[in-house]
This record gives structure tokens, sequence and C-alpha cells, in this order.
């Protein structure tokens, strides 16, 4: 009889953490539009170190451009 209470309480626990976390994503909201005007003209090669996958980033943000991702890696700036 405990054991079964126990579980209860465990999924009762998780089905009420779940909630919460889902009522704060939705809360949260999509992340901020980025600012057009401070897009700039960049020539930035990658390619992806699994299928070789090659592009050029050619329009960014001022600073450091993070790479973008393929196959599930990080591509590598060539
Ligand atoms: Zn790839």
């Amino acid at each position: 009889m405990t054991a079964a209470v126990f579980f209860a309480l465990m999924i009762g626990a998780a089905i009420l953490i779940g909630t919460i976390w889902s009522i704060r994503f939705i809360a949260t909201g999509p992340p901020a539009e980025p600012d057009l005007e401070d897009v700039r003209e960049v020539d930035v090669p990658y390619v992806c170190s699994v299928c070789g996958l090659s592009l050029t980033v050619t329009e960014a943000h001022e600073g450091n451009i993070a790479p973008p991702r393929h196959c599930r890696e990080d591509m590598i700036r060539v």
C-alpha cells in the first residue's frame, strides 16, 4: 500500500513540475525581434566536419558570429 502511495506521489509531482515548466515556457514568449539596422554584410565561410557541406554567411550582426550547426555539430570556420 505504501509503495502505491509513493508512486502516486511521484507521478503527481512529475505532472506538477511538467505543468509549471510548460506554463513558464509559454509565459516567457518568443525572443525579441533582432534589430535589422545592426545587420552588416560579412563574408564568413563555414564547412561541416561531418558531411562536408559548405556555406558562407553573408549578413550578420556586429561582433562574434556563432557558427551554424549541421549534422548536429558546430560548423568549422575556414
Ligand atoms: Zn553536415
